[in-house]
């Protein structure tokens, strides 16, 4: 794990308070969304589809601190749209230092070298930058040949600077896992701090609906992907949510450990999800059917759901709050995690390519359900 030792602690402590106080819901990282317009229109996407009246709003920065305060949270992801389109960022950015929450400040950096100049490296202070593999799977992914190439000068520039960097990586059905492999060496040359990854969520809104996976997919996947781990490769996640990832674990959804903040308020039940919107944090914990969602439910939104704003809380909770867990976190950061049918899987891969760069309007989802 490359997270440093002070976030570790501090998120640690934040975890015990809670349970020390008897708090059974509590957020870990609040997504705070700025706004949602974005310079790019990845086919992937379900925040750019918005009409243009409401990708003109903005969160002003007193009303992210507002929720920031509000939720108690130690962590602050801002992703949206292009945050660095949002004209008070820096102010944003700063406030939230000032208040000493570790900042993950999501970007295609696209605008990124051109923008360093106005930000302060700190301990605080992550750029996550939004980066699909390798230049051609990157390209198509967010539908923009060259994209890969600025996004990668502009992590070297924030390397440079000293600030900290984690490409941040959502993968979807047909990626070949050699080549995220290969992606891994890359970025770890580049001097990143660590790795951050997620398998992709249906959204309603995307315009490719045919490249999310189910469950099991995801496991195949994932597993070829992280076992037979290179010593250079290092994460910013929880090793347990890699496991769960790789099919080791079971966890349910902890839809409360990441809340969603935004110009329409706190949105339930969590990132992925629109059903509803409340005014105040303790109105969300408070009135929202939980039990509603995960995938024990039967809620088929939840079906096929892995996503890390979902379950890394829960892996998280169960690295710090249980000694069996903690043990599995530490051990997991230092295993190779030795698979002989994984590399047999990555050995007799067959890459398929890329079909055309977007498929908007099919409706053919093929999702696989695998609950089990
Ligand atoms: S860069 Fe992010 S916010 Fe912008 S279109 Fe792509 S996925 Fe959406
Ligand atoms: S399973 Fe996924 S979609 Fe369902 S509540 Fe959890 S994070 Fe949201």
């Amino acid at each position: 794990m490359a997270i440093p030792i002070s976030q570790v602690w501090t998120v640690a402590t934040y975890v015990w308070k809670q349970r020390l106080k008897g708090n059974k819901r509590y957020p870990l990282v609040l997504m705070l969304e700025p706004l949602f317009r974005c310079n790019l229109a990845c086919a992937g996407c379900g925040k750019v589809q918005y009409p243009p009246h409401i990708l003109k709003k903005q969160l002003s920065p007193e009303e992210c601190f507002a929720a920031v305060e509000e939720s108690g949270v130690p962590m602050v992801s801002i992703p949206g749209g292009e945050p660095l389109l949002h004209p008070q960022i820096v102010e944003i950015v700063n406030g939230l230092i000032a208040r000493k929450k570790y900042i993950y400040l999501c970007t295609n950096a696209l605008e990124l070298k051109r923008r360093l100049p106005e930000f302060t490296p700190s301990k605080y202070l992550t750029f996550s930058v939004h980066l699909d593999g390798q230049r051609e799977h990157h390209d198509f992914s967010v539908c923009r040949e060259g994209g890969w190439d600025i996004a990668v000068e502009g992590i070297k520039e924030a390397v440079k600077r000293g600030f900290r960097v984690t490409p941040n990586s959502t993968f979807f059905d047909g990626v070949d896992p050699n080549s995220v492999r290969a992606y891994f060496d890359e970025v770890m040359a580049m001097g990143v701090e660590g790795i951050v990854l997620s398998p992709g969520y249906s959204y309603d809104k995307a315009p490719d609906q045919t490249h999310f996976m189910g469950r099991a997919k995801v496991r195949r996947l994932f597993r070829a992907i992280l076992s037979n781990r290179k010593k250079s490769w290092k994460f910013n996640m929880s090793p347990l949510f890699l496991e769960f990832l790789m099919g080791d674990r079971q966890y349910e959804c902890t839809p409360w450990g990441s809340p969603s903040y935004s110009i329409f308020g706190w949105q339930k039940p969590c990132y992925l999800l629109q059903d509803g919107y409340t005014e105040t944090y303790k109105e969300l914990i408070e009135t929202t059917k939980w039990e509603e969602y995960g995938v024990a439910s039967g809620n088929p939104k939840c079906a096929n759901c892995m996503v890390s704003c979902g379950y890394e809380p829960t892996a998280v909770i169960d690295g710090f709050l249980s000694l069996r867990g903690f043990w599995s976190m530490v051990k997991g950061n230092f295993s190779a995690y030795k698979d002989a049918h994984a590399q047999k899987v990555l050995n007799e891969f067959k890459p398929q390519g890329h079909a055309p760069l977007i498929q908007i309007g099919s409706t053919d989802r093929a999702m696989e359900e695998t609950n089990a």
